[in-house]
């Protein structure tokens, strides 16, 4: 791997400490314009756009936001999978001055409602297969404009621009949508519209950049206030950790979601800022992603412990070259040490943990990936970050090697959640992010995560961590994917579930795995439930939904 890597733009080292860049975050765009000009930033579906054609289009976009009269931290809600408007939207409403509210395509419309009024978003731009889901909203919200675009019949770009993604004939099927009143049409906009839109004062430490909603899975959602400084920050230590590889000349996966907080930094923003070639995929395939890595070459690849799982096991993985990957980072959840190894052997490059949340832009925590990494934790705090463990009980520092909540502290954190001073002090305390999450520090500085706070299982009165019990499952050679939840139980107040996968082809049983748990676990630890499924409810990064299960569990006992 050594031989594969370059330079070191921080010699030998990651520092501690950045000299952060006091900016508003699209100036990464600006620059990598001037930078990098020609180069290609995007490739989607076989076409590629460079640098410049990026600016432009994101000017443009600027530009008719501030025609149809937006001004100032008005709020635009983007509602799109991966795909060049995705990107150039984004950096168009920072530019124009809006504070985007990153929206997921698959809300259904009770949560768009909820996300649209609760950030008063005036704009939308959605997808044309969103549309009737938009407009069935659209009356009880303060939207006022609704801007369409197609993914299907790829439709980035005005015919009389250059044509990156799009054949003539599929230009010709334009989206059925008027660009009338209140509805405007993505390629129109790009056609009529100069790229001479009005720059707008930034004050970089206080203006919000973005609202991320999270809490959609462990409790009511909430706007999480980024500031343009908290992204930024968070991506130059990106660029610092990752400082062996090359300015300008790196081609990342993007198959994270870029409406997601951890692909949009890791991903998007850092690819902008590093001059990275982005490889948009819309949505998970394994099949398609192998196939893409085989094909594109990328050199980098965030991703979730899933991803990395549904790539080793794909039926054809042994057909694929995907020896061109050079570094990846997990996130987002617990990674298995069997599927970090499997992974590192198959592509020949590294695969290192890191963590982080919504709040805090998200990450703060990475392992090393060329050297000094520990299989298991979630590495060191990143430059200019401070971590702490504090006792559940006391809540002063912990001890070394004491599981207490793990705190943070730094220029990612974010301001506070939108509209909601409560949530805010209850997370919040001079400076520091209480993270929600249980965890514990070693001799060496290096952090683990136990499990979050609100999953810890009761069951009889002992404590019990299901990532635990999930590590044992995961190391079991018919186990593909694994969930383990605390369930109501009269008796012991909860009792332990196990929801299981099967490998493909491998016929699992409720006693094999009751035996091997028995033999890798304390008693009271050992599931007393098994239920075998065909697949796991999941975030759209891939997060197993251990609530759903639970959530899911009490509304059958309800109903029984
Ligand atoms: P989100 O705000 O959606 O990014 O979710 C953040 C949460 O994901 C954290 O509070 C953790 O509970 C979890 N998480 C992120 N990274 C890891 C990791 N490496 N190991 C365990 N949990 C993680």
């Amino acid at each position: 791997v050594e031989e594969k890597l370059w330079h070191a733009k921080y010699p030998g080292e990651i520092p501690t400490t950045i000299d952060y860049d006091e900016k508003p975050l699209h100036v990464f765009l600006e620059e990598a314009s001037k930078r990098y000009g020609e180069k290609k930033a995007l490739h989607f579906m076989g076409k590629e756009m460079s640098f410049s054609e990026l600016y432009s289009q994101a000017k443009r976009m600027a530009n008719y936001f501030q025609q149809l009269g937006l001004t100032k931290g008005d709020r635009v809600a983007i509602m799109l999978p991966n795909c060049p408007q995705a990107v150039v939207s984004y950096y168009g409403a920072l530019m124009a001055g809006a504070i985007v509210v990153q929206t997921n395509p698959l809300y259904t419309e009770r949560e768009l409602e909820y996300q649209l009024n609760d950030s008063a978003a005036t704009f939308i731009i959605c997808l044309d297969i969103l549309v009737p889901r938009v407009k069935n909203v659209k009356e009880n919200t303060s939207l006022k404009h609704m801007i369409v675009t197609g993914i299907k019949d790829y439709l980035p770009f005005p015919k009389n621009l250059i044509y990156p993604f799009i054949q003539k004939k599929q230009y010709n099927l334009v989206v059925k949508v008027e660009h009338r009143g209140d509805t405007h049409v993505w390629m129109k906009i790009l056609e009529q519209t100069t790229p001479n839109y009005q720059t707008v004062d930034v004050n970089p430490k206080e203006d919000l950049a973005l609202l991320q909603y999270t809490g959609g899975t462990t409790g009511f959602p909430k706007g999480v206030m980024l500031t343009h400084f908290n992204l930024v920050s968070n991506v130059q230590m990106c660029d610092a950790w990752l400082y062996k590889t090359k300015q300008g000349e790196e081609v990342v996966l993007g198959v994270l979601p870029f409406f997601h907080v951890y692909g949009m930094t890791t991903v998007m923003n850092m690819s902008i800022m590093a001059g990275q070639k982005m490889i948009l995929m819309p949505k998970f395939d394994a099949g398609d992603v192998l196939k893409t890595i085989h094909k594109q070459r990328p050199t980098l690849f965030p991703g979730a412990p899933t991803i990395y799982v549904g790539l080793l096991n794909h039926p054809d993985l042994e057909k694929y070259d995907l020896s061109s990957i050079e570094a990846c980072i997990s996130g987002s959840a617990p990674l298995p040490i069997e599927v970090q190894e499997q992974f590192e052997k198959v592509t020949g490059g590294r695969l290192v943990e890191g963590y982080g949340l919504t709040e805090s832009s998200p990450v703060t925590h990475a392992n090393f990936v060329w050297e000094k990494r520990i299989n298991g934790s979630i590495g060191i705090p990143w430059p200019d970050t401070d971590a702490k463990i504090l006792d559940m009980e006391t809540l002063e520092e912990a001890e070394i090697g004491e599981v207490g909540e793990v705190a943070v502290k730094g220029p990612q954190v974010m301001k506070g959640y939108w509209n909601n001073q409560e949530e805010t002090d209850n997370v919040l305390k001079d400076g520091w992010l209480f993270t929600g999450d249980m965890g514990y520090m070693d001799e060496n500085g290096y952090f683990y995560i136990v499990d979050r706070k609100k999953d810890m299982i009761i069951a009889g009165g002992y404590n019990i961590y299901p990532r635990e019990i999930e590590e044992v499952l995961y190391e079991h050679e018919g186990v593909l994917e694994v969930a383990v939840a605390g369930i109501p139980d009269p008796y012991r107040g909860e009792t332990v579930k196990a929801y299981v996968v099967a490998k493909n082809g491998y016929i699992l049983t409720e006693d094999e795995l009751n035996t091997y748990c028995r033999k890798h676990l304390a008693a009271y630890k050992v599931p007393r439930l098994y239920e075998f499924r065909d697949e796991l409810p999941k975030t759209a990064v891939g997060k197993i939904l251990r609530r759903q299960l639970v959530e899911s569990e009490k509304i059958e006992s309800k109903e029984l």
